[in-house]
């Protein structure tokens, strides 16, 4: 840090992302992203978009948002388009946390990151010891809520009716529901944002449509919440999205089917790979992700991420909180993919017995 960096903040922690993008040939299994290319549709409308770099892209983002709204069954006013979800959660933080933040204690880590960086104290609410998170806990909290839904790296997600009764529970304070993983098999919250002026619902086009590389998120809420976030997306990046990330995420939708087809293949993979580590003496939590959440009876979460590097893939281990020591948290890829996770734990599983 130098003696130029502004006191605010010379606290920062910021978001580690060390290991998370290695060079070589590893099969990538510890950053959630998609197995599969994005759709034909999303490359072909990218390409064409190029042609117009030289144009500030649309700061509205009209089309898209108007795609958007059609699908999801909302106004074009109850959605704002961000850079990734990472940012359509800072202006959050940004807009809506006076009164302090609250989230699991085990999450997704970009919410303490944001809190930091917003200075805006926070508490976390601890999970049961199966990881589950009580909705009674939940209640009355006096503060921004976030909760992912499915939960990461748990993959555990809450119905809607238990999400419902949270945000009426917390009925003057923002309860932002992060669905970076719904399209996974869990309940979404989306119908609920007409009935509650509380409810923020995020989500992603990083992982059930392959786009993590273009960056692309959405926020949708109530028409006057929206206006407030647009306020300070047009404060800090009126032009957040480029044409090219518009393009793409236009001809995603267009090619919802490919969309569908891969999740389901990713929850079949999901089953798939679960039962072999089940077989193979695992704990795995019932994840309603693109991930799995597993825990070796002997070798710790960083052990196997160690030994399963060494045989040319790679997962996510934790160093901290300390109920996450023993857990690895597994992308779910193809099939074969799979296959040779399943192989090389075998591996590791003989090798750990001689
Ligand atoms: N929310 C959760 C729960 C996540 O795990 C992630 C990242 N994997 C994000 C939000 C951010 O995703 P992105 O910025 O790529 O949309």
């Amino acid at each position: 840090m130098t003696r130029f960096l502004s006191e605010k903040y010379k606290d920062l922690v910021p978001y580690d992302t060390s290991g998370e993008h290695e060079t070589g040939a590893y099969i990538k299994l510890n950053t959630n992203e998609s197995p599969f290319p994005p759709s034909p549709k999303a490359l072909k409308r990218e390409a064409e978009a190029a042609g117009a770099l030289n144009f500030y892209p649309d700061p509205d983002a009209h089309e898209l948002t108007a795609k958007v709204a059609e699908l999801w069954g909302v106004k074009p006013e109850e959605v704002l388009l961000t850079c990734g979800s990472d940012e359509a959660l800072l202006f959050i933080f940004m807009a809506f946390c006076d009164r302090g933040a609250t989230f699991p204690g085990i999450t997704y880590s970009f919410y303490e990151v944001l809190a930091g960086l917003n200075h805006v104290p926070f508490e976390t609410i601890p999970l049961a010891p199966d990881l589950s998170l009580p909705a009674e806990r939940c209640l009355g909290l006096g503060k921004t809520l976030f909760i992912a839904n499915p939960n990461s790296p748990t993959g555990l997600a809450l119905p809607r009716a238990e999400v419902e009764r949270i945000i009426q529970g917390n009925a003057d304070n923002i309860v932002v529901i992060d669905e970076a993983y719904v399209d996974f098999g869990a309940e979404t919250c989306v119908p609920l944002i007409h009935k509650y002026d509380n409810l923020l619902v995020v989500q992603t086009f990083s992982k059930s449509r392959s786009l993590a590389g273009a960056r692309l998120g959405l926020c949708l809420g109530q028409a006057e919440l929206i206006r407030d976030l647009k306020t300070l997306k047009n404060s800090i990046a009126p032009y957040n999205l480029s044409g090219a990330t518009l393009a793409a995420g236009l001809g995603a939708l267009e090619d919802e089917e490919y969309t569908r087809a891969n999740c389901r293949t990713i929850m079949e993979n999901r089953a798939f790979t679960a039962e072999g580590l089940r077989a193979l003496g695992f704990d795995v939590t019932n994840s309603m992700g693109n991930f799995l959440l597993a825990r070796h009876l002997r070798l710790s979460g960083g052990k196997l991420a160690k030994r399963l590097k060494e045989l040319g893939l790679l997962v996510r281990c934790y160093s901290t909180p300390e109920a996450l020591v023993p857990y690895v948290r597994i992308t779910i890829g193809t099939r074969e993919q799979m296959e040779a996770l399943l192989d090389a734990l075998k591996k590791i599983e003989e090798d750990e017995r001689q």
